[in-house]
């Protein structure tokens, strides 16, 4: 609701990641329900020292809780704190997610850096562990691992001349389903090892360090990765819409106001 110059926020966001820490967060907020659902939504950024922030831990299969619920209640943005036109907040929140997937998914890395480096390092120091199945599983995702690098190499070098483009998708898709396949291989290595999860710590982590922690913490956290930054179904409906040209899903919702769609 808008009073003046500021705009009054009441709601709900649950799985905001690094809440607990954030000092400024991205919040696209409906302006106005009686537009189509892609309409209406104007993109802010919210002062998370406000007092009508209220930030609660919520607890992961991991045990920790690195993403939150947030509650916002009689929150006030000051009208400059507004990105883009009011109504206009999905065009730039749909840039915002190209970007983070390109993130995610494309960031630069050394070879045998991440997981396959953690699962490669215990090959290495551990022959014990070694069978013949595993060694050709390793190989064939040491160069899956290797081929998305350098592919994310390539595209981060197309972004130096522009926004990102709709293959951000594709690395991110990569990088979740990659990371399932390598934390899998990575726990059935360390055989019995592997099935005991050793620390059910409620924490609120600071950063996201995954490489340096055990298998089963590792195993257990990358289920999140085919969820976060846009699942693996919309990443695949993306790469069908937008780079295949594919003939897009029939949709019933799009010019009807947000207002009067069942929920
Ligand atoms: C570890 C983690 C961290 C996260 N951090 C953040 C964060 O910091 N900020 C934030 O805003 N969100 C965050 N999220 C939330 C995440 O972005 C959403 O959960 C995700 O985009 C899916 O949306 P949803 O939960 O509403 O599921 P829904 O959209 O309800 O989807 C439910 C299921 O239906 C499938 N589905 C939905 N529509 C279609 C379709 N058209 N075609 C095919 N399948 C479909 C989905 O793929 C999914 O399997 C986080 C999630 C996780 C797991």
């Amino acid at each position: 609701m808008r009073d003046g110059d500021e705009w009054i926020v009441d709601g709900q966001k649950v799985w905001t990641t690094m809440a607990h820490v954030a000092r400024w967060a991205i919040l696209v907020a409906r302006t106005d329900p009686s537009l189509p659902k892609h309409q209406g939504l104007s993109y802010f950024v919210c002062d998370m020292t406000d007092p009508g922030v209220d930030v609660r831990p919520l607890r992961q299969i991991t045990g920790e809780a690195e993403f939150n619920e947030v509650f916002l209640s009689g929150v006030r943005i000051p009208d400059t704190d507004r990105l883009g036109a009011v109504g206009e907040g999905w065009k730039v929140a749909t840039t915002t997610l190209m970007n983070e997937r390109v993130t995610i998914g494309a960031h630069a890395a050394e070879r045998e850096d991440g997981l396959i480096g953690a699962v490669t390092k215990t090959w290495r120091e551990r022959p014990e562990l070694r069978t013949p199945g595993l060694h050709d599983r390793l190989l064939r995702l040491w160069v899956d691992a290797e081929a998305l690098r350098l592919t994310a190499e390539r595209l981060r070098q197309g972004l130096a001349a522009g926004q990102p483009g709709p293959e951000g998708s594709a690395a991110k898709l990569t990088f979740a389903t990659l990371n399932q396949a390598i934390t899998g291989l990575d726990v059935e290595l360390h055989g019995e090892e592997g099935l005991s999860y050793k620390d059910w710590t409620m924490r609120r982590p600071k950063d996201a360090d995954w490489a340096s922690r055990d298998a089963g913490f590792r195993y257990l956290r990358m289920k999140g990765n085919s969820i976060e930054g846009g699942t693996s179904e919309i990443l695949r409906n993306i790469i069908a819409d937008r780079i295949m040209q594919l003939p897009k899903e029939p949709r019933g919702d799009v010019d009807i106001p947000w207002k009067d769609l069942p929920r």
